[in-house]
């Protein structure tokens, strides 16, 4: 099996100053997972790797840049799986580590849980060995401009602002088959702009935000949490795959599905179990990027496919 690792940058109306950054980040991130699976590495370490790039990036919703609750603090969520034996690693309303994605590949190798909150995934991560770091250094700029956004707007569920006060950014996710042929996918993000403290979303939420299995493929979803939880997008597509849908066409068929039940946005990104690549957003415009055949694929808009020759980083 040749290995192949896709990434996306966060679902949304994302404003044209924060195009070429997202695309810079998800081609980065993607360069970094690839690295990995190059050098004979696991599907698992790939997307956190992956993921670890984005979170560090502040043209992403997670991490460093997450956006705000309304009482002006970051609560983040991350969540990875495992297609080989489908095990699971989560963490929800984390404050005080740059990395949650990292804390979640912990729960799923050392955790008999599954999913961790608050202050028991602090607890976890602190006993784990993981180093906090000040709440204030996570919050970006941009972050604090859209929550000001929200409060003056009031509409929940855009992750993006729009020209006028670009504050918003998106969550990020990777999914990584290894040349063993293990599927893994991971997924985090600060949530949504003035979410209410304590709001959970979908992307610690197994078979919502983050879905692997080996006889099948993996999922990594972003765009509004709880139309995607209500609709169980990860699963949705795993579930049109399992009957016989290729990637692309799962994808297409449960992201539109979710969209017209609910009437609320939403992307994904899907590899098969073989390799096979599948993206579909309802939003304007998702930032993803993938490698293949020494060539790197990558776009933001609807209908846009950019291609260069890749030299491993
Ligand atoms: N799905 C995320 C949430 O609702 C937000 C996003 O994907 O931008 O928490």
């Amino acid at each position: 099996m040749h290995p192949i690792i896709i990434v996306h940058g966060g679902a949304g109306d994302i404003p044209e100053s924060r195009v070429q950054g997202k695309l810079d980040g998800v081609k980065l991130a993607v360069a970094i997972g690839h690295k990995i699976l190059e050098q004979g590495g696991s599907a698992l370490d790939a997307v956190e790797a992956a993921v670890v790039s984005m979170e560090k990036d502040e043209y992403f919703n997670a991490g460093y840049g997450s956006v705000l609750n309304l009482r002006g603090e970051v609560e983040m969520e991350a969540s990875i799986m495992c297609g080989k034996d489908l095990n699971v690693g989560a963490v929800t309303l984390v404050k005080d580590f740059m990395h949650p994605i990292s804390i979640a590949h912990k729960v799923l190798t050392d955790s008999p849980h599954s999913l961790i909150g608050g202050e028991g995934a602090k607890l976890f991560a602190l006993e784990k060995g993981f180093p906090t770091v000040p709440h204030e250094s996570l919050i970006s700029a941009n972050a604090k401009s859209a929550l000001e956004e929200f409060l003056q707007s009031g509409e929940f569920g855009r992750t993006e602002i729009g020209t006028k006060n670009e504050g918003g950014v998106g969550t990020v996710g990777a999914v990584a088959v290894d040349a063993r042929g293990h599927v893994a996918v991971a997924t985090s993000t600060g949530g949504m702009s003035g979410k209410v403290v304590g709001r959970i979303g979908d992307t610690p939420q197994i078979g919502s935000g983050t879905y692997a299995d080996d006889n099948i493929g993996g999922v990594s979803t972003t765009g509004h949490g709880e139309s995607i939880l209500k609709y169980c997008l990860a699963h949705s597509i795993i579930k049109l795959m399992e009957g016989g849908e290729d990637a692309n066409t799962a994808t297409r068929n449960a992201v539109t599905g979710m969209t017209s039940r609910l009437k609320n946005t939403a992307g994904a990104i899907t590899l098969s179990k073989d390799g096979d690549v599948g993206i579909h957003f309802s939003s304007q415009r998702m930032a993803w990027a993938y490698i293949k055949n020494d060539q790197i694929f990558y776009g933001i808009n609807q209908n846009q496919v950019l291609k260069e020759s890749f030299t491993s980083i």
